[in-house]
């Protein structure tokens, strides 16, 4: 690998000392009166965005919101969310993002939790701003202390918990992936709002990522939607076509009408869109970055992608939301080193180890896999109310996330799997990753996830839930192709044909499902 590549590796980024606002504060100031958001036929732009955020957090301080107290909003991707999102912040308050579509009880236990003080939905939104100032109101923030968001989570051990966030984690995980790969450096406007400055090859960056068009389906309950889908959008100043709901055929059109340059989602996204019979259609040769995060994209995926719409580059991030949203990325265009199959190297600042599966805190050596150990300054400062829960994951300022890793000798992570989908079968690992890889290659195979049986006498007997590409498929024959390219610990045990494989909305194969389902 090239020594200069890439070109803040290894230095510090100089961080604003600033709170969130700054991000929408220093936009507005540069984007004024450019769209950043189109939903429905209606518009947002800049300068809207900032007024409406000042409103809204007036509004909060009116009705007595307090600095620190937690504002949780449920609601779909629509334009009065980004005015909600950075006008709570505006006021001080901490963002508790929750999933509109998740169970009544299962929301109660989270605002409960977060001591939420109200909940904000998409209608209240005008009601909260209406009649108030387009100034910032004067509230004091401890970037490094006050919270920004309380984001919760299955995290490593399952059970969901609250993560807690300040603002400094929010705006230089935001600035640690807008830096990345414009090869540009954070700086302060006149009246401290946020720019990225010093970009290396303005023309390319204007092309990829800055002023870009975008369709934006990533749910902004999810830390992709706010850190990576918002906040990073908003600082390059791009316009954002938003879905709240998925439909291929609608996203598909939308690509074409507006001339998008950026995707993102996650691979079950881009799993119904390369089923979708339109993609062949629709006319998709402005698109140049396609950003894939939260599951591993399968190889095959990644290859069926490039040859559809070949003048994109493909860039994998990875991250948690213990991590703010991200830890890891494809190393910037300018490079053009890619690598298919990796989530590429640590973002600036941000250390990457990996130890032993069984326990210890030495690395192992390149090659081997290890779980994750992440280190930098997005790391969170711990669970909500979980002392016990944070001592076992942050361990000497690296948090253990229970993703399994392997690095190549170039630096660049692998994503194995987690710790908790690994299967035990006559005391061999067996990363279901692997067999999932091999299945989705397979020309008979949509998609696949793979869990374990539990069984007395071995331990865990790898299960394959498969959706065919055709309703007659021979699922003995998959099988037996599988198992002729694995040692025979790994080999598949059973095929379940199903039409579905259970996905959250984040885009996560749901595996404790598919383990009910076995048992
Ligand atoms: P969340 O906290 O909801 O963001 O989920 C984080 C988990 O998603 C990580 O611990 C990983 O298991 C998984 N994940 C995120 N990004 C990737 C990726 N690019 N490849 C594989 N797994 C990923």
């Amino acid at each position: 690998m090239s020594a200069t590549w890439p070109p803040h590796l290894g230095k510090k980024l100089d961080y604003p000392e600033v709170a969130v606002g700054a991000i929408v504060a220093g936009s507005a100031r540069r984007f004024g009166d450019r769209v950043a958001f189109r939903h429905h036929g209606s518009e947002l732009t800049y300068t809207e965005l900032w007024r409406g955020a000042c409103q809204f957090a007036n509004g909060l301080v009116s009705r007595g919101i307090k600095p620190g107290d937690r504002v949780a909003l449920r609601m779909p991707n629509c334009l009065p969310f980004p005015v909600a999102y950075y006008g709570l912040l505006l006021a001080g308050a901490t963002f508790v993002p929750v999933n509109p579509l998740m169970p009544e009880p299962i929301v109660a236990a989270q605002l409960q939790d977060a001591g939420a003080v109200l909940t904000v939905q998409a209608d209240d939104v005008a009601e909260i701003r209406a009649g108030q100032s387009d100034t910032p109101p004067d509230v004091e923030i401890d970037i490094h202390r006050d919270l920004a968001h309380l984001a919760y989570t299955g995290g490593t051990t399952g059970r969901s918990k609250g993560v807690c966030l300040p603002h400094r984690n929010v705006v230089v995980n935001s600035l640690q992936f807008a830096c990345w790969q414009s090869g540009s450096v954070p700086a302060l406007d006149d009246e401290g709002g946020l720019i990225l400055d010093q970009i290396s090859d303005p023309a390319e960056y204007r092309n990829r990522v800055g002023e870009g068009r975008l369709i934006n389906l990533t749910p902004w309950f999810h830390a992709m939607g706010t850190v990576g889908g918002l906040s990073v959008l908003v600082l390059g100043g791009a316009t954002a076509t938003l879905h709240d709901r998925f439909d291929p055929v609608a996203y598909l059109a939308d690509a074409e009408k507006y001339q998008i340059n950026y995707m993102g989602g996650a691979p079950a996204l881009y799993a119904a869109l390369l089923a979708c019979p339109d993609i062949h259609r629709r006319d998709l040769s402005t698109v140049l970055n396609i950003g894939s995060g939260a599951a591993p994209m399968p190889h095959e995926m990644t290859n069926a992608l490039q040859r559809l719409m070949p003048n994109a580059v493909i860039i994998e991030g990875y991250g948690l939301t213990e991590v703010t949203m991200g830890a890891a990325a494809s190393p910037p265009f300018v490079s053009g080193l890619r690598k298919v199959g990796t989530v590429g190297v640590p973002v600036f600042d941000t250390e990457i180890k990996l130890v032993p599966v069984e326990g210890g805190s030495e690395a192992v050596p390149v090659g081997e896999p290890g779980e994750v150990c992440i280190r930098g300054p997005q790391v969170m400062v711990g669970y909500h109310n979980q002392p016990a829960e944070t001592a076992e994951v942050l361990v000497d300022g690296w948090l253990h996330t229970g993703d399994v890793g392997v690095f190549d000798e170039d630096g660049f992570l692998s994503i194995v799997d987690r710790k908790k989908d690994m299967l035990i079968y006559k005391g061999y690992n067996v990363y279901p990753r692997e067999l999932e890889e091999l299945l989705t290659a397979h020309p008979d195979v949509a998609l696949a996830a793979v869990v374990g049986r539990k069984d007395v006498e071995v331990g865990e007997r790898p299960v394959a839930f498969i959706v065919p590409v055709k309703p007659d498929v021979d699922a003995e024959q998959v099988m037996a192709d599988i198992n002729a390219q694995v040692v025979p610990y790994k080999r598949l045990r059973e095929i379940v044909v199903t039409d579905q494989i259970p996905i959250s909305p984040a885009g996560k194969i749901l595996k404790r499902e598919l383990r009910e389902r076995l048992a």
